[in-house]
């Protein structure tokens, strides 16, 4: 068997074409707020792509760049300005913070109609109530991704590698709400293999290359690999791509699985907070 691959960039395009779309014909002018602290090279540069992303699609972006050495009180103040400021619809800090700088609380303060990358507390827990709240990004653009690809998800035996709060857990809870069985995997399983090996179903978000061999995928399983992890050789993901299409019936590649998704659920839940809070 050779798997089918997920197009992640074709699925990705379809949902900007249809944000862009309700744009135009709702006539709304939705904008996202950018604050990028320190100089992290890959943060600048996925703040740089999540504007041009806006630019797109018609979503005004407004980008603040306070300084590595900004305290956390003066980040506060810039972040209650944003919640106030009616034409931002989405406030995103990108992650993660300088050392000095605590990323949880402050992420907690951004308004959770605001909060487009999901990650508030009261997202969180809106999630888990099984509530209408703000998804992130990346789990929600993986859901979009087995919707897509006709994935029958009641009844399936998901399993889950990775238990963060940007992707694992949110993932989880949204597998669980879709009526799968879900198995959660992290760095203490104790049989990895085997928990894998029952999946109809497997996700790989562990930023661990290679993590996933094809003597962990069972026959005809469905495989997401959210890793990304930087080698000399460019992007990979956390599955050993080549042997595990001889195994699964559909898989993602790295790149162009999830990662497109992930910036275009970032546009989609921009759009839905303009819209709510309109
Ligand atoms: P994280 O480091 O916060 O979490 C990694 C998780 O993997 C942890 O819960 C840990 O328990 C688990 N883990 C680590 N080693 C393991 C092992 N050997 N066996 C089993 N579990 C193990 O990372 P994250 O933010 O959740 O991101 C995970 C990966 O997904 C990273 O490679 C990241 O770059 C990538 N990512 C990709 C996108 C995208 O859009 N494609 C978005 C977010 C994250």
């Amino acid at each position: 068997m050779t798997a089918d691959i997920i197009d992640g960039k074709a699925v990705a395009a379809a949902v900007r074409e249809r944000v862009a779309a309700a744009i135009r014909e709702e006539g709304l002018t939705p904008g996202l707020a950018t604050v990028l602290v320190g100089d992290d090279p890959a943060s600048a540069v996925y703040v740089r792509m999540k504007r041009e992303d806006c630019a797109q699609v018609g979503i005004e972006s407004f980008h603040h760049e306070p300084g590595a050495d900004v305290s956390a009180e003066d980040l506060a103040t810039l972040l209650a300005e944003l919640n106030a400021d009616e034409r931002v619809h989405g406030v995103l800090l990108q992650l993660p913070l300088p050392g000095h700088l605590d990323d949880a609380a402050l992420t907690a303060l951004i308004d959770p109609a605001k909060d487009v990358d999901g990650l508030t507390p009261v997202n969180a827990g809106l999630l888990m109530h099984g509530r209408e709240g703000m998804v992130p990004c990346t789990p929600a653009g993986v859901m979009q991704l087995l919707g897509h690809a006709g994935v029958a998800l009641s009844g399936a035996s998901a399993v889950v590698v990775g238990r963060s709060q940007l992707v694992g857990k949110p993932l989880a809870a949204l597998l669980l709400a879709a009526d799968a069985t879900v198995t959660h995997c992290h760095s203490r399983t104790g049989e990895l293999r085997a928990e894998c090996l029952r999946a109809d179903v497997l996700v790989a978000a562990a930023g661990r290359r290679g993590l996933i061999t094809a003597d962990m995928v069972k026959p005809g399983a469905v495989v997401v690999d959210v890793g990304t992890n930087r080698t000399d050789e460019g992007l990979t993901g956390d599955v050993d791509f080549d042997a595990v299409r001889e195994v699964a019936a559909a898989i993602t590649p790295v790149p162009g699985g999830v990662g497109p998704m992930t910036r275009a659920m970032l546009l989609e839940n921009t759009l839905r907070a303009a819209q709510r809070l309109r």
